[in-house]
């Protein structure tokens, strides 16, 4: 996917014809397949689709943390103008990962080890990467250790955290689980990242809590001027929270847009459905027939095709190429521009 032409600026994040493989006892399985997306920044960025479709793949690969027998094979990911795919593992941790790119999980009641007080996971964060106003490195002595639980203690504020300095001394168990996302949104923003990724870190919650989290991270995104990359099943939450949308079936990247545009007027027939699929929509929910296919064997041609009540003959044939359709806005589909032969 090509940066926005209305943004001069180089993207922030870009992700450019991804291609990850796994090796398993089963075979290999493609898991993600021409994968292209970018983050603006100060943009929020959803990446949305079914279960399966390689979303959290994306993010480990972004991360560097891809699991054992994964492969990549193609593509590449620029981060603020460097190539992560070239970094080693060093590089990755004490530069990336945490510091200039923070993560908030998906599940606050796993994420946060039950035998340690609040505070001392957050400020070892810190202790590794810094606070992002010096490099992390030197001395570990008590003056750092009191600056860095003072900008935690703000932190814990901007996240609207109940009595911020008395949290750091409590241990997980006596937070909500509302109040344990808020934890870890402000370890995610502890080092000054200049991107967050969240990947689905409101399911765990129920819904008038994930409302309250959609709110705090909109709000968060433009008082600690980071860019988001926002991965998420649900496109209720996309709508009520990006600015760009892109859609993820089976490994690849089918459409992509402003996320006003491509909710009003989605081109592709997966992206319909899935529109289709939420529970908001006033005329009764429409599933989508059949299933995810397993990246060890994804069909041919389409990958969608074989759920696509719009396929053609060529679509099992052919992999659609990303064709602009409309006003920044791009899809993956023959029905919007067959491959030359
Ligand atoms: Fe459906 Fe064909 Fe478009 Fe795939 S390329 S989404 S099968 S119409």
């Amino acid at each position: 996917m090509a940066a926005d032409p209305t943004n001069a600026r180089p993207p922030l994040l870009s992700v450019a014809n991804l291609r990850v493989s796994i090796a398993s006892d089963e075979g290999l399985a493609q898991v993600l397949d021409g994968v292209s997306l970018d983050v603006a920044e100060g943009r929020i960025v959803g990446v949305v689709g079914e279960s399966g479709c390689g979303k959290s793949t994306l993010v480990r690969a972004v991360l560097g943390i891809l699991p054992r027998g994964a492969r990549t094979e193609s593509g590449s990911i620029h981060f603020a103008g460097e190539d992560l795919l070239t970094l080693d593992e060093r590089a990755m941790t004490r530069r990336i990962r945490g510091r200039a790119i923070g993560f908030i999980p998906q599940d606050p009641y796993l994420a946060l080890n039950p035998v340690f007080r609040v505070g001392t996971q957050l400020l070892e964060i810190m202790r590794w990467h810094g606070d992002g106003s010096e490099d992390g490195a030197g001395p570990f002595n008590r003056a750092r250790r009191a600056r860095h639980r003072l900008w935690l203690i703000q932190i814990l504020k901007a996240v609207q955290l109940p009595d911020p300095e008395q949290a750091l001394d409590r241990y997980p168990h006596q937070f909500s689980g509302g109040q344990r996302q808020r934890l870890l949104i402000a370890g995610a923003l502890a080092c000054r990242p200049r991107l967050v990724i969240a990947d689905e870190p409101t399911t765990a919650l129920d819904v008038t809590t994930q409302l309250e989290i959609l709110k705090l991270l909109k709000r968060l995104v433009a008082e600690f001027g980071v860019s988001m990359l926002f991965v998420t099943h649900d496109v209720g939450v996309v709508a009520q929270l990006c600015d760009e949308v892109a859609v993820m079936y089976a490994g690849q990247s089918v459409e992509w847009g402003g996320t006003g545009e491509l909710l009003a007027r989605p081109r592709h027939p997966y992206t319909v459905s899935l529109l289709a699929c939420h529970p908001d929509r006033a005329d009764g929910l429409v599933g989508i027939a059949g299933q995810v296919p397993s990246a060890l064997a994804p069909p041919t041609g389409c990958r969608f095709h074989p759920r696509c009540g719009k396929a053609m003959a060529a679509c099992a044939g052919t992999k659609p190429e990303t064709t602009p359709s409309g006003d920044r806005h791009t899809v993956a589909c023959m029905l919007y521009g067959v491959p030359d032969a």
